[in-house]
């Protein structure tokens, strides 16, 4: 009796985990086509499946589809409050995950992070991707925050990130020895650092738009990339916007609160 049950229960698993994935890969094309273990997932993907999965898994591990979340993996954006960072950036959370990036923005600020820590310098992501509704707070607290109104900041478009050193798990924002070396390795990267403007200085901001103005990017234009080294830069976009979109209805109902 047991055994049957048993049989049952990874049949029906492992029937709804092929068609959940049959259907996924049908409705959208991975969100890059690259491959990027850290892109995947391994978490039941319906209602329907997580039920049967939980049973099943309780009595034996089946094997687990891996898929690429192309539909839902917005909500799983890490996001920050206020003061995590010690300062005071407005009461919207703040999203840090590095996917919700332009895709080739987010491979340069990934080895930005990854060369400083070559150097002994351990970075935290303060803000990644802004919707419209957070660069609108931040432009309400005054010009020390932003001069950029709705739309008008490089973070809208995935293409800028605040971040800053951690020393002794202390975020240090007033070491311009340190400020520098970041500023300096970013650069050699080809990004644009913020640690050079006066108005605001804005040592922890990094940004590249592959020349493209932020007015061209409102419109829809975007930089150009070579399609060999990303060869889904077009689908991944798509989702991203669909991503963004999602999230701008999420803050901008925070926002009403
Ligand atoms: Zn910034």
């Amino acid at each position: 009796m047991r055994l049957i049950l048993r049989i049952a229960l990874l049949s029906v698993f492992t029937v709804a985990a092929l068609s959940a994935h049959a259907q996924l890969e049908k409705l959208f094309a991975p969100y890059d086509c690259r491959v990027h273990s850290e892109l995947t997932i391994d978490e039941p993907i319906t209602d329907t499946l997580s039920i049967v999965s939980t049973q099943a898994l309780a009595i034996e591990e089946p094997e687990l589809t891996i898929v690429m979340d192309t539909v839902n993996a917005w909500q799983n954006w890490r996001t920050i409050k206020n003061y995590t960072f010690g300062k005071d950036r407005g009461d919207m959370p703040m999203i840090v995950e590095l996917d919700a990036l332009h895709p080739y923005f987010r491979d340069k600020i990934t080895q930005l992070i990854k060369t400083c820590k070559g150097q002994g310098i351990e970075l935290a992501v303060v803000e990644s991707y802004r919707t419209h509704a957070k660069q609108h707070e931040y432009k309400s607290m005054g010009s020390k925050y932003t001069r950029s109104g709705a739309g008008k900041s490089k973070h809208q478009y995935g293409l800028a990130v605040d971040l800053v050193p951690i020393v002794d798990s202390v975020a240090v924002w007033d070491n311009i020895a340190l400020w520098k070396k970041i500023g300096v390795t970013g650069e050699k990267l080809g990004l644009r650092w913020g640690g050079r403007w006066k108005k605001p200085y804005d040592p922890g901001h990094f940004e590249w738009t592959g020349g493209v103005t932020t007015a061209q990017l409102s419109k829809g234009l975007q930089p150009n990339i070579s399609k060999d080294l990303y060869p889904c830069m077009e689908e991944d976009l798509r989702i991203l916007q669909r991503y963004w979109k999602e999230w701008e209805l999420s803050q901008s109902s925070f926002a009403r609160k």
